[in-house]
């Protein structure tokens, strides 16, 4: 008997999964299974979570409504709670599972970790198998090597638009056969996740749901549902509201929504619908997650350093804790900052014209290490994605890939600019906080 474990991580839908498919294909049996480390909730060097709440919860959303979808075909979703390096060995010896299958890490940590997996599955006897299910283009198709990956963003749109094509997507499974599967232990971390709900602060932009059905419903809602694709390029800029932006961030990190399918339903929208900037602009927009995927992939640990990829020794900031706790807590000389924390803190997002200023804030007008700032973000976006967080927060401090070095805001006239009437600021600073519920 031919066995595998499909072992879900950034990845968690069953549409466009070419580990799920893979392994279906070349497997009689397939075990779908997800390792909740409890490392994933600790703290950072920097002081804070590595996961704050909206994204926990976010998380768990996800993995009920992957169990669901996966008990729909005739399966379930395994969870395991521990060590990876530890509770999967022991798994696949247990159920005598020659391979796993899983996607293809980019980030530093995440890579250490799937290799510790790796070494300790050979020594029971077990392969793993991994593929790229995160970016928009495969690494076989890219125009240039990783290494000569472009560094600047026009650079790289250029060529990967002018010589790559996105794969098409993979269809969902009709059926997955799965071994029967002792899972009473596993019944307490379903009623642990099950149990965990709260509702963001009502000015949220949106109250965002983890899992493949809700991130496939906005989808849809934001191209055929609204049409609000077709004005994307004159509306990006806002702060209030579902409607200004896709939101598809979330189910992207989470791996809920595959960027493929994303880019396949707008190339189909632009044939039966329209095709104008707006439609183009939101595809102009995952390029830029894509440059990060593969910058962070070139530099693997160059981005979390002070310098980031940058070779000029950058200025010593000040350690100023008092400082990073009136940015965190929205209590700075800036109103337009302060509205923006407020709303990153009671509901774990923020517009990108938001984390501009306010990051841009941090690393000019209150000179701390940008790092702080990201660690800040990692813990508390619902979006977080460690490439598109550090790549955007390192450009920002003129770290990174800016070719033009760092990007100073000026913070008063963006205000003007993108809140004139003040709506957004009255909206956060006005109006009694909720308290978070959880
Ligand atoms: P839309 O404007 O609708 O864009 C569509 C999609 O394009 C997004 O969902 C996202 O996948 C991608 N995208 C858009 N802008 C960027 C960008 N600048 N960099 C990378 N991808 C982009 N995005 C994250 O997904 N996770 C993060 O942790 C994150 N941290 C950020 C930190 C800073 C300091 C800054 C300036 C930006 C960060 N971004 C991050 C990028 C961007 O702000 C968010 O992707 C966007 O605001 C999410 O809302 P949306 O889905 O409505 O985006």
């Amino acid at each position: 008997m031919n066995r595998a474990v499909v072992w879900f991580t950034k990845d968690l839908r069953l549409h466009d999964n070419e580990t799920l498919c893979r392994a279906i294909d070349s497997c009689d049996e397939v075990i779908p299974l997800y390792c909740l480390d409890e490392e994933v909730f600790n703290k950072t060097t920097f002081g804070f979570q590595k996961t704050g709440p909206f994204r926990k919860k976010f998380l768990y959303e996800s993995l009920l409504d992957l169990n669901e979808q996966l008990k729909s075909l005739g399966s379930g979703l395994i969870l395991l709670k521990g060590k990876p390096e530890v509770v999967i060995p022991e798994f696949t010896s247990k159920y005598y599972v020659g391979k796993v299958f899983t996607l293809s890490q980019f980030a530093p940590e995440e890579i250490k970790l799937q290799q510790k997996v790796e070494s300790e599955l050979h020594k029971v006897n077990c392969q793993i198998d991994t593929f790229s299910t995160q970016s928009l283009y495969d690494k076989k198709d890219l125009p240039f090597s990783v290494a000569q990956v472009p560094e600047v963003f026009t650079s790289f749109r250029n060529k990967v638009e002018s010589k790559s094509s996105v794969r098409t997507t993979f269809n969902c499974p009709s059926n997955i056969k799965t071994p029967p599967i002792d899972a009473t232990s596993q019944l307490e971390l379903y009623l642990e996740i099950n149990n965990y709900s709260f509702t963001a602060d009502s000015r949220a932009a949106m109250q965002f749901k983890g899992g493949e059905s809700e991130g496939i419903k906005r989808l849809h809602y934001y191209l055929e549902g609204s049409h609000a694709i077709e004005t994307y390029k004159v509306t990006r800029n806002g702060l209030i509201g579902e409607r200004y932006s896709t939101k598809f961030s979330p189910w992207l990190a989470m791996g809920c929504l595959s960027p493929r399918l994303v880019y396949h339903e707008i190339k189909k929208y632009e044939k039966q619908h329209l095709a104008n900037e707006s439609t183009y602009w939101v595809i102009f927009e995952l390029l830029w997650r894509e440059f990060f995927i593969w910058m962070m992939k070139k530099h693997p640990n160059q981005y979390f350093k002070l310098n980031g990829i940058s070779n000029s020794q950058t200025l010593l900031p000040k350690n100023d804790e008092a400082s990073l706790l009136k940015w965190i807590n929205g209590e700075t000389k800036s109103d337009f900052v302060n509205a923006n924390m407020i709303e990153l803190k009671l509901t774990g997002f923020m517009s990108n014209r938001g984390r501009q200023n306010v990051a841009s804030y941090l690393c000019n007008d209150l000179n701390l290490d940008w790092r702080y700032g990201a660690a800040y973000f990692e813990q508390q976006l619902i979006d977080y994605d460690v490439s598109s967080n550090w790549c955007n927060w390192a450009y920002i401090a003129g770290v990174g890939n800016n070719p033009r070095g760092k990007s100073v805001f000026n913070i008063e006239k963006q205000a003007n600019d993108y809140d004139s009437d003040k709506s957004y600021r009255k909206l956060w600073l006005e109006n009694v906080h909720n308290q978070l519920k959880y």
